[in-house]
């Protein structure tokens, strides 16, 4: 999504309020293809700082996650905050790459003509508060480590065979146990 500025561009301390709706791509994201079926929404603020355009921006959406534990999908539901500093780019085959502005710690992206494209930060924010270890539920009881069935649904039985243990490796548990008579 971009954000016409051009307005804004003309005088030092102008600022704009705008609606954002951002849709983002699919992506690889921990071996799982995290989904965003819906766009994110939300609000920006940009100001002319002189040098570089500030951007506040908030915006909610979901995404579609594989749960770690289960490994069924589910929608996860996500807000970021987050400010950007943009620079406008002078020459057309300069660096795109964002830096990192020392003094704001602030990252800072570029942009060129009267257009802000606020997409690759947006998408870079989502990234980083999507969660390390997705889980549909805080206690989702995952998969069954011997027959894999989904334990969400119900025990599966194959643990039963826990309590029967095999004679031969109890009489094995029962000498391990032993205190070291040589000691
Ligand atoms: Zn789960
Ligand atoms: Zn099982």
């Amino acid at each position: 999504m971009r954000i016409d500025v051009a307005d804004i561009k003309q005088e030092i301390g102008l600022q704009k309020r705008t609606d954002l709706s951002v849709t983002l791509e699919s992506i690889e994201f921990g071996g799982a293809e995290v989904r965003f079926d819906r766009p994110f929404t939300g609000t920006a603020e940009i100001w002319n700082l002189g040098d570089r355009l500030l951007l506040k921006a908030e915006l909610q959406g979901e995404a579609s996650l594989a749960c770690s534990r289960c490994l069924r999908r589910y929608t996860e539901p996500l807000s970021v905050a987050f400010d950007e500093e943009f620079v406008e780019r002078q020459d057309a085959g300069g660096e795109t790459a964002e830096e990192d502005n020392a003094e704001s710690g602030r990252t800072v992206s570029f942009y060129s003509g009267d257009e802000v494209d606020v997409t690759d930060v947006v998408r870079d924010h989502i990234l980083l508060a999507l969660p390390m270890k997705p889980l549909c539920s805080e206690d989702c009881e995952g998969l069954c480590p011997r027959c894999g069935k989904d334990l969400n649904e119900g025990p599966c039985g194959c643990g039963e065979s826990d309590e029967s243990v095999d004679p031969r490796l109890a009489v094995l548990k029962d000498l391990l146990r032993k205190p070291d008579s040589h000691s």
